[in-house]
């Protein structure tokens, strides 16, 4: 279970996050949406411990999250600028964190071999970072996250870069891995019709607050307000 609580994080005295409650249970899919600039990444951010926030608490299974999130373990996240290992190969990116928490060589292929099968990136594993395209590098950063398998996976606009064809595959696989691990996915994204595919519930936010959180359905039938109803495109 991810808690925040009335947490509020401010930037230089700008306020980008507003009191913000947010409870994710442990294997729900949660998708926060809504436009750029509102808050998403830095709200993402703050669960996985890599910004702190400036009042409130973030809570992981009841505790404090700097006990959690220095497991390692426990959060994995796809950051928005993929955040490759620029002197790695595709393959050492992909292997660094199980090799970190000692999964064994030929689990590690296993897992690797079928991901970049996935993710159609099998004919890149040697190159580096600098030598892909963005949608190569995106699809790194994505396969990295899935490797882990961890019980708490926060991806953000993993999706955005990456063509058509390709990014429903990876949307099944995402679906797939949290189905199987019953992982708890924080699923960030602008994208409204990714959100209504992908969330068991949806969070619709604007300048730092939730406007709404319900499941795709009642969003869609219910919005609360005028933004909630533009957003998901509701018809007027
Ligand atoms: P996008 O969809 O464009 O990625 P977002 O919803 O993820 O947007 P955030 O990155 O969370 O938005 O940013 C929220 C607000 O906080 C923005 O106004 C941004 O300029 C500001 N902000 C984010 N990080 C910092 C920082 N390190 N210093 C100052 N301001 C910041
Ligand atoms: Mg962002």
């Amino acid at each position: 279970t991810i808690e925040l609580k009335k947490v509020t994080k401010e930037f230089k005295s700008t306020k980008v996050i507003d009191q913000l409650d947010l409870e994710v249970a442990a294997g729900e899919f949660l998708v926060l949406l809504g436009p750029s600039g509102c808050g998403k990444s830095t709200t993402l951010r703050m669960i996985a411990g890599l910004e702190t926030a400036s009042d409130g608490e973030v809570l992981i299974d009841g505790d404090d999250l700097k006990k959690k999130a220095s497991d390692g373990h426990t959060i994995a996240m796809v950051f928005q600028d993929y955040a490759l290992y620029p002197n790695m190969t595709v393959y050492q990116n992909l292997e660094y964190a199980l090799k970190v928490h000692k999964v064994a060589k030929d689990e590690r292929q296993k897992r690797l071999t079928s991901i970049l099968e996935t993710l159609n990136l099998s004919d890149y594993k040697d190159r580096l970072p600098s030598e892909l395209s963005g949608g190569q590098k995106q699809r790194v950063a994505l396969g990295r996250g899935m490797a882990k398998k961890s019980k708490i996976f926060l991806l953000d606009e993993p999706l955005s870069n990456i063509d058509v064809q390709l990014r429903e595959k990876a949307r099944d696989e995402i679906q797939s891995l949290h189905d199987k691990n019953k992982q708890t996915i924080v699923y960030v994204t602008h994208d409204q019709l990714e959100a209504m595919a992908l969330g068991d519930r949806i969070a619709v936010m604007n300048d730092g607050i939730i406007q709404m959180i319900d499941t795709p359905e009642n969003i869609y039938k219910n919005p609360t307000n005028l933004f909630v109803a533009k957003f998901i495109g509701t018809p007027q």
